[in-house]
């Protein structure tokens, strides 16, 4: 069955293997981008993309109304749009803290509240929060970051207790180091430090998280809700 995806930050990174996955799953799948242009490759796919700042409300509520013109209501719904500000907490100013919330928390709380309305009024759906392993383990020089990141485990939980009954399962992924551009901004010297922690010893792939996430989103995965779900080469094990 085809169903109505959407994806945020599906532009690049883990995003857009999600969004190949789900299409490639058979889905109508729309994403998001906030800057430049969308993906020809997920054009080509037949994916739909739309823009959207998910700081910004009015953003978000034209983004849902331009999936539900051409999909349908959204019924999956993928929260993957995230930024980080790394730098030491005596260095991280009110800028650097709120704007990592502002966006992790707080645009998937939006994308996630608007997708809501429409799963609960036909008893179904799926949510997936893109958490990290640093959400619960913590990183030194990304107290923003991990804040944001824990807190969406509170958030996914809450909401699997809230909406479980109507049929909408909510669930968080925490992924470990994956190869993109938000990693490869790190150092020779930091890559070298978070590789001999990872049991798997190597980074992960963006096809790896997209691949536990399109499970998720599965039918099969009807009974698994409020569950943290590491893709992490065991980088997180314990927590
Ligand atoms: P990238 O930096 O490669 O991509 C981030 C995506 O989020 C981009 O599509 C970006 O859009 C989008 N985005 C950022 N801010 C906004 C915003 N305000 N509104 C809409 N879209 C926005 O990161 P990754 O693909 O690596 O990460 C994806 C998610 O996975 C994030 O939530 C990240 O925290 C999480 N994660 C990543 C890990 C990794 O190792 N890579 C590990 C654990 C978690 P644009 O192109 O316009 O900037």
């Amino acid at each position: 069955m085809s169903r109505s995806v959407l994806v945020t930050g599906g532009n690049r990174g883990l995003g857009l293997a999600m969004a190949r996955a789900l299409a490639g799953a058979g889905d109508k799948v729309a994403i998001t981008y906030r800057s430049g242009e969308p993906p020809q490759e997920l054009v080509e796919l037949g994916c739909l993309p739309v823009k959207c700042d998910i700081t910004e409300p009015e953003q978000v509520e034209q983004a849902f109304k331009e999936v539900e013109d051409a999909h349908g209501r959204v019924e999956v719904l993928v929260a993957n749009a995230g930024i980080n500000r790394d730098t030491l907490l005596l260095r991280m100013s009110e800028e650097d803290f709120s704007a990592v919330l502002e966006t992790n928390l707080m645009g998937t709380f939006r994308v996630v509240k608007r997708a809501s309305k429409g799963m609960l009024r036909a008893r179904t759906g799926r949510i997936v929060l893109i958490s990290s392993v640093v959400g619960l383990a913590g990183s030194a020089g990304q107290a923003n970051y991990a804040a944001s990141k824990a807190a969406l485990v509170g958030f996914g939980r809450s909401l699997s207790r809230e909406l479980g009954s109507r049929g909408i399962t909510c669930n968080v992924v925490a992924p470990g180091f994956i190869d993109t551009d938000m990693t490869r901004e790190l150092t020779d010297e930091q890559r070298k430090v978070i590789m001999e922690k990872i049991p798997a010893a190597r980074y992960g792939e963006p096809e790896e998280v997209a691949a536990t996430v399109r499970f998720l989103a599965s039918e099969e995965a009807a009974y698994i809700t409020g569950a943290v779900i590491p893709v992490d080469g065991g980088l997180g094990m314990g927590h």
